[in-house]
């Protein structure tokens, strides 16, 4: 059972500063010894015996237990991975249950109450969930377990999912109609290579989800392919920047990396733009021509299936120019190993975007490389814009969704950051 903490780990002298900071993580480098646990099992963490900076602490509730420290967390063990551990509680004698579970989605989900029918419910280790994604789409939910320690309580969060939200969630957006009809697990991620884990799909309960869901976002209408989309989808990330991307998206807008045409849905559909929508995928691209057309707006509308950086250098040697152009790539830094030639990627795009534009057009880029951070990103787009030749100023700085919150101990959850800069 893997809720029952019998299993130990003690961390290394020294090594327990970031768990009393409450970060979720325990790399395998801090761990000193593991007692009694195989992966997946959930464990208690202590720090190393007699350890000076961990009695500095007021230890209300820590005992103190002779072979080793004092107790700072229960965690998901697994070796496999160089994130040994991911810390389920810092309450000590919290039992990792369906009542934990309850708990905590329930305490994700009552910040979500105020968006449109399709959001992120659970966001991993920044909703105190480490390795569970609950997204939702109209009466579907979409999941993800990227570890171990998640997919192991698989069935028990299935069942905490069609309690508590087939009782009330989401109440407040279509009361009484709101039915969950099927939980969909969308678990074909790369991450879980590094749990030892293999991808996964398929109906967790209920009914399997249409080819298109059709949802709701800031009174635009978009079908979500939950099965076959990226992420679980849809961009739901980007849903406040969408807004935000609006009052700068007028005229011919590029919107490059389109995915499945959001941005420029909003802006063909509340400014009347003419938008390109491009993108290297042709089903995205596919379904955005049907996102269009749902919105009544597929008069405004272009499509190019390209590689965007060839698409760019095409149009500044033909002389095209925007009066606006979205930039949405996806994410180019994998690992600090290729940082600089993501960085060189990023700078490169930024730089033909601003050669593209008209004066006092606007430019609305964003990456979404959590290794990239904003003060890196916005020297990129500066360099970008000294290469192209062009004066620029910031208007406003964009982030992720508050359905995508940021746990202030866990700065790594920040990912999506972008600029609004008007060109001279
Ligand atoms: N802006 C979108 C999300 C973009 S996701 C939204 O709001 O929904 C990133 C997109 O970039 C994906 O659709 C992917 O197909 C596309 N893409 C990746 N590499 C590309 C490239 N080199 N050229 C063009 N598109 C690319």
């Amino acid at each position: 059972m893997p809720n029952m903490a019998t299993g130990k780990i003690v961390l290394k002298r020294g090594k327990e500063k970031p768990i009393l900071n409450h970060h979720p993580w325990i790399f395998s480098g801090a761990i000193h010894r593991v007692e009694n646990a195989n992966d997946g099992d959930t464990v208690d963490v202590y720090d190393a015996a007699g350890d000076a900076s961990s009695r500095t602490r007021g230890s209300k509730g820590n005992l103190r237990d002779d072979a080793s420290g004092e107790w700072l967390a229960r965690a998901a063990y697994n070796s496999r991975s160089q994130i040994a551990a991911r810390v389920w509680t810092f309450e000590r004698g919290e039992e990792i249950d369906a009542t934990f579970f309850t708990n905590k989605i329930a305490r994700a989900r009552e910040i979500r109450k105020l968006t449109g029918n399709a959001t992120r419910l659970v966001n991993a280790e920044s909703d105190f969930l480490p390795g569970i994604v609950v997204d939702q789409y109209g009466d579907f939910l979409v999941v993800q377990f990227l570890t171990l320690g998640a997919e192991l309580h698989k069935e028990m969060i299935v069942d905490v999912l069609k309690e508590i939200v087939l009782n009330d969630v989401i109440s407040v957006v279509r009361p009484s109609s709101f039915v969950v009809r099927g939980i969909y697990e969308r678990s074909d991620v790369d991450v879980r290579k590094k749990e030892g884990l293999k991808e996964t799909t398929g109906v967790l309960f209920g009914e399997e989800p249409p080819d298109k869901i059709e949802i709701e976002e800031n009174n635009a209408r978009f079908l979500v392919d939950v099965k076959r989309g990226h992420k679980t989808g849809f961009y739901l990330d980007q849903r406040v920047n969408r807004l935000r991307a609006l009052p700068y998206l007028r005229g011919d807008v590029l919107n490059a990396f389109a995915y499945t045409g959001a941005f420029g849905v909003y802006a063909a559909k509340c400014n009347d733009a003419r938008v390109l929508n491009l993108d290297a995928s042709a089903s995205a691209l596919e379904l955005a021509r049907e996102n269009f057309a749902l919105n009544g707006v597929e008069a405004n509308a272009e499509f190019v299936v390209a590689d965007a950086f060839e698409k760019l250098r095409e149009y500044r040697a033909e002389g095209k120019k925007f009066d606006a152009i979205v930039l949405d790539p996806p994410k180019f830094v994998t690992s600090q190993a290729n940082l600089e030639r993501a960085a060189r990627g990023y700078k490169d795009l930024n730089m033909l975007a601003f050669q593209l534009l008209r004066p006092n057009g606007f430019l609305i880029t964003f990456s979404c490389s959590g290794l990239v951070d904003a003060k890196l990103f916005q020297q990129i787009v500066f360099s970008a814009a000294v290469d192209g030749k062009r004066d620029a100023q910031i208007i406003e700085r964009l982030g992720q969704s508050p359905d995508h919150p940021i746990g202030l101990n866990f700065p790594e959850g920040e990912y999506l950051k972008g600029l609004a800069v008007r060109v001279m």
